[in-house]
């Protein structure tokens, strides 16, 4: 299996490891431990590079396969062999992008659960721009200021987060957790990451984000849609300045 640096340090942005697999048709290389995010919960794969003596192979993303992390090698040099030592580096460019982007969806989710009642359906994000779905029938053009105010307002409010792996047990006990649909969680997980915006929002959650939300920016509520009478659409853009 492959150790998720990502999940205890989302700020880790090169990191030593070894090739444990190799799969030659897709071109992927499993490795013992990531700090590569291999995509899920609407955040996109990270890029970057392995770097081992034999010359560097450019990872174009990585993806979950069971509980090890495959990341795919562009370009046709042969692949690195098993048990050989590479250095990763992610693109952090991007990826921190990413980071900021995906708390500002937690910050709209914490702000429209707390100020509406509505609750969060899904989502997708690129860096610096994400949409996320809510059952909030009230929605209306009116409110969209309202709610720019309100998600920009807990930026400047610079809260911490924490993010926290616990038992499902423990975590199926947190009230706030029971909100964002923890209970379809498969049978089969035993531990539940938690991430939380301090006074804010609660989430059983993969991700990776920053650790306060002053790093985030300016949080444009740029436009949304109606998916039916009760099912809205918010899409939002990160900008670098508040
Ligand atoms: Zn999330």
């Amino acid at each position: 299996m492959t150790e998720l640096l990502y999940q205890t340090d989302s700020y880790l942005q090169s990191f030593d490891a070894t090739v444990t697999s190799v799969v030659e048709e897709s071109r992927g290389c499993v490795l013992n431990r990531t700090a590569f995010y291999p995509a899920g919960g609407g955040q996109p794969a990270d890029n970057g590079t392995l770097t081992s003596e034999g010359g560097t192979y450019p990872v174009l993303r990585a993806k979950k396969v069971g509980d090890q992390v495959l990341h795919t090698i562009s370009g046709d040099v042969p692949l690195p062999s098993v048990g050989t030592k590479v250095r990763g580096q992610i693109n952090w460019e991007r990826r921190y992008q990413l980071m900021r982007t995906h708390t500002a969806m937690h910050i709209l989710c914490g702000v429209i659960f707390r100020d509406y009642g509505a609750s969060v359906t899904g989502g997708d994000m690129d860096p610096l721009q994400g949409r996320m779905d809510f059952e909030f029938e009230t929605l209306q053009r009116e409110l969209v200021d309202e709610i720019q105010t309100a998600i920009n307002k807990e930026v400047i409010a610079a809260r911490p987060l924490r993010v926290k792996i616990l038992p499902r047990v423990e975590a199926f006990r947190i009230p706030d957790l029971i909100r964002t649909k923890i209970n379809l969680l498969p049978e089969g997980i035993q531990q539940v990451r938690v991430v939380e915006i301090v006074g804010l929002d609660l989430q059983a959650d993969g991700g990776t984000h920053v650790a306060n939300t002053s790093e985030v920016g300016f949080i444009r509520v740029v436009d949304y849609k109606s998916k039916g009478k009760i099912n809205k659409r918010i899409y939002v853009e990160v900008e670098d300045k508040v």
